[in-house]
């Protein structure tokens, strides 16, 4: 036996025993494999023939070593560790401006409670636009995304069109890969609005909950009216329109929908949309006081989304290309080194690194859900304000520097050892909401549950390997 352990180092990995026969060995670049239970217990005790194709699998995943190549395995390590943190030299791509927080729906979920369409009070003036671009622009990343939110932001147009003009002369000195998205409701859009978006490059990031019925169910016009015909009549105005088909849609599930996702599927892929978020209720806003109304306990939630999963992959193998986005998203974190941009997925965190937003009065935060939390009468998250603050003050400040040292998984209870950390990532401020405290509480944390719960249905759907499945989600990572 001795023998036999000199002759190959077990490396760092997390594991779990995935099913009664199996265990999942998970290491810091990504790799991942399925083991026998028998073959794990000879891996732990050295007792792997060197010649088998198991252990040859296991070496190239970097999951053991030949003693004589440990050199090799730490380097490739490091190497695709570095990929997965690339994000760590990007720092702030992601800029939401809220235009204003005045809204001309009153969404049972709404996350920010929205204000009425005449207070004016919460738009964002072109002046602290204008500051707040010249913050944007401190920013030293090279890539720089301005995410138009509110409220509606349609509804503050001219502050919109100024921002722009001068993002975009600003970025003439700069000359980084800028863009920007507008998150509408669309249905203040008009021909004039259209033909900016399309001279400016503009995206636009929408929302659908389903067929009419289910839409108008909780996306709740003002003045009582639907939501969904206009809704459709102004998504028909801007196809029509718009030169480049750059509109996507996101989802919210309550509790109306969440049995019927089917037909939400069916209803985006009618309308003409090439894949579907499938998101779950966020408990901020008006969304924390109606949960036990529209609400789901997490697990009806991670069922839901299998069952609905495994109909869009059946759409897939049957011909039509229609992704289930935070799958993909997911995928590649699992089957690639390369990051996803996306911030809610991040070791430490990407909040305030990676995605950042300014209110309409210039107070910024790390993200979204943070001004969602100050909205709600708490500021602990705010990092300071275009007027009042130096950039290196806001971006070197203590919020930043709070959530960087307790959102690394690898020092978190419960992610260190997890054997999905390297795909997870920390929900900080999400932690501090739960339980006043952004390290949080994994055993009661919905957040985790839901990570837990989809990472099983994803690995297992990769350890079964079905070449029709693969082949779906090969497709999807590469769009
Ligand atoms: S949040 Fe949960 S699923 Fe994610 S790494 Fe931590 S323990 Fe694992």
């Amino acid at each position: 036996m001795n023998e036999n352990k000199s002759k190959y180092i077990v490396m760092p990995f997390n594991f779990k025993l995935f099913d009664n026969e199996h265990v999942l060995l998970v290491n810091d670049a990504g790799d991942y494999y399925f083991l026998k239970t028998s073959d794990f217990d000879n891996l732990i005790n050295y007792k792997l023939d060197k010649r088998s194709a198991i252990y040859q699998d296991l070496n190239s995943r970097q999951l053991v070593s030949d003693y004589n190549d440990i050199d090799l395995s730490i380097e490739l390590l490091s190497t695709k560790y570095r990929s997965i943190k690339s994000f760590l030299r990007n720092f702030t791509s992601l800029h939401m401006m809220v235009i204003t927080l005045r809204c001309n729906h009153k969404c049972r979920y709404c996350q920010v409670t929205s204000e009425v369409e005449e207070a004016y009070k919460y738009d964002m003036s072109p002046e602290t636009a204008r500051r707040v671009v010249d913050y944007i622009f401190y920013s030293p990343s090279q890539n720089i995304k301005i995410e138009f939110q509110g409220g509606e932001p349609l509804l503050n147009w001219s502050t919109i069109v100024s921002t722009v003009d001068y993002a975009e002369v600003l970025n003439k000195k700069y000359k980084k890969n800028l863009e920007f998205v507008i998150c509408t409701n669309l249905t203040l859009l008009d021909e004039e609005k259209i033909n900016f978006i399309n001279n400016h490059n503009i995206a636009i990031s929408t929302s659908l909950d389903g067929n009419k019925f289910l839409h108008d169910k909780n996306r709740i016009l003002r003045n009582g009216k639907s939501s969904y015909d206009l809704f459709i009549e102004k998504l028909e105005l801007a196809r029509k329109m718009l030169t480049r088909n750059r509109i996507s849609a996101l989802m919210t599930t309550t509790i109306d929908n969440i049995d019927k996702l089917n037909i939400v599927i069916d209803e985006y892929i009618k309308l003409g949309f090439d894949g579907i978020f499938l998101r779950a209720l966020n408990p901020y806003g008006l969304a924390s006081k109606y949960v036990n109304d529209i609400g789901y306990p997490i697990e009806k939630f991670i069922s839901a989304f299998e069952e609905a999963l495994n109909y869009i992959i059946e759409i897939n193998i049957k011909g039509k290309r229609f992704i289930e986005y935070y799958t993909a998203l997911l995928l590649k974190r699992i089957l690639t080194p390369f990051g996803t941009g996306f911030v809610d997925l991040q070791s430490p965190s990407g909040a305030g690194i990676a995605g950042v937003i300014y209110d309409f009065n210039g107070d910024i935060y790390p993200a979204d859900e943070a001004r969602m939390l100050a909205r709600m009468g708490d500021k602990h998250f705010l990092m300071g304000n275009v007027f009042k603050d130096k950039y290196i003050d806001i971006f070197n400040g203590e919020v930043i520097s709070d959530i960087v040292k307790k959102s690394c998984l690898d020092a978190m209870p419960g992610c260190a050892t997890c054997v999905y950390k390297t795909y997870c990532g920390a929900d900080p401020i999400r932690n501090y909401l739960e339980t006043k405290d952004i390290v949080g509480h994994r055993p009661s944390s919905n957040f985790c549950k839901k990570h837990m719960g989809l990472f099983d249905i994803i690995l297992n759907k990769l350890k079964n390997n079905k070449e029709e499945e693969m082949n779906v989600f090969w497709s999807w990572i590469s769009y």
